[in-house]
């Protein structure tokens, strides 16, 4: 339900109303809208209050929210949300790139990445220290060692960090260290994770799960901002259909249909989506046109020493030339890189 409050409310009758909200069992999240103080009162069969909630005098209008998920929708809050990381906005007018190793394996090799892709013009490194592999044999990652890397790298660069978090008692010691928790597409509807990183006060950047659909994703989203956290990114990774010539197919569907159904911003990740080096420049370029607000690749200088995901790292010298193309298409599209 979303009740929207009289521009000349006071806090004394704001308060007696938020009181009332909490007696009855649910909770409220205040935003301020355009002009308009709004209340999110979130909970279970919270319409049946509706008429409670309009005898206070400071509620212009009480309106329920039709869609299961509340505080990540459009009905809930109409304009844009842009996540601000150290400076650098997601979801505006610029679009973003985020680019680096799929796993820290060396300090030279990070470095080197990061010190190309900065030269390229990318805003965020990415770089996995704790990884979800298929096989239990495969490199897991270095884990604080790569973590402790990546703080490395950004002095180096002043790059902010991207980097991935599987478990609940990972949550501090990578929050400790990133500037942007990832959540995975295997972990995407780890609920008890999803809360837990919903009580950090760290951006999240949620990958859509490769058999979820697009109101899954946004109900895994509605458990982040519901414990707290607002600074959520959606990032597209690509789903699994009967198609074996790419690793996944990435649903460039969604970028439109997520603008209209939430306000939170969208990435794409062509690389785990298509998984095949050569092809992953053109859909970067595709997402950028359908209105995506940036992406995340994974590049590696000497892809053939990489411990994860080498056939799909891009070479810097193809990063240099896609981030070229990139912003082509933010200015025919009405942005900027
Ligand atoms: C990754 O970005 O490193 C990753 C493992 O991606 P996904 O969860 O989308 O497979
Ligand atoms: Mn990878």
């Amino acid at each position: 339900m979303i009740l929207t409050l009289k521009s000349d409310s006071k806090k004394q009758d704001i308060d007696k109303l938020t009181a009332k909200i909490k007696e009855l069992g649910f909770t409220p999240h205040i935003s301020r809208g355009a002009v308009r103080l709004i209340i999110g009162v979130i909970g279970e069969g919270e319409h049946k209050y509706k008429e409670v909630f309009e005898s206070f005098d400071i509620v212009e209008s009480a309106t329920p929210i039709v869609k299961p998920y509340k505080l990540v929708s459009r009905e809930f809050k109409k304009e844009d949300s842009i996540i601000d990381v150290n400076g650098v906005k997601i979801g505006g007018p610029r679009v973003v790139v985020m680019a680096g190793p799929c796993s820290v394996d060396t300090k030279e090799n990070l470095f080197a990445c990061a010190r190309a892709v900065q030269r390229a013009g990318a805003h965020f490194l990415r770089g996995g220290a704790f990884k979800p592999r298929t096989s239990p044999y495969s490199f897991q990652g270095h884990g604080v060692t790569a973590l402790k890397y990546l703080a490395e790298a950004r002095k180096l660069t002043s790059l902010p960090v991207v980097t991935e978090v599987m478990d609940t008692r990972q949550v501090e010691v990578v929050a400790r260290y990133a500037d942007i928790l990832q959540v995975g597409a295997r972990n995407s509807q780890n609920f008890d994770l999803l809360k837990e990183i919903g009580q950090c006060k760290k951006p999240v950047m949620l990958k859509r799960g490769m058999a979820n659909t697009i109101e899954e994703w946004l109900m895994s989203a509605e458990y982040i901002v519901s414990k707290g956290n607002r600074n959520v990114i959606l990032c597209e990774r690509g789903i699994r259909t009967f198609e074996p010539s790419t690793r996944f197919t990435i649903d460039l569907n969604a970028i439109p249909v997520i603008k209209h159904l939430t306000h939170l911003p969208i990435l794409v990740d062509p690389s785990h989506g298509v998984g095949v080096r050569d092809y992953i420049p053109p859909i970067a370029l595709a997402a950028i046109a359908a209105g995506a607000d940036g992406v995340m690749v994974e590049v590696h200088p000497k892809p053939t020493e990489a411990l994860s995901d080498g056939m799909q790292a891009l070479l810097p010298v193809m990063f240099d030339k896609m981030m070229e193309d990139i912003r082509k298409v933010a200015e025919a599209v009405g942005k900027t890189l």
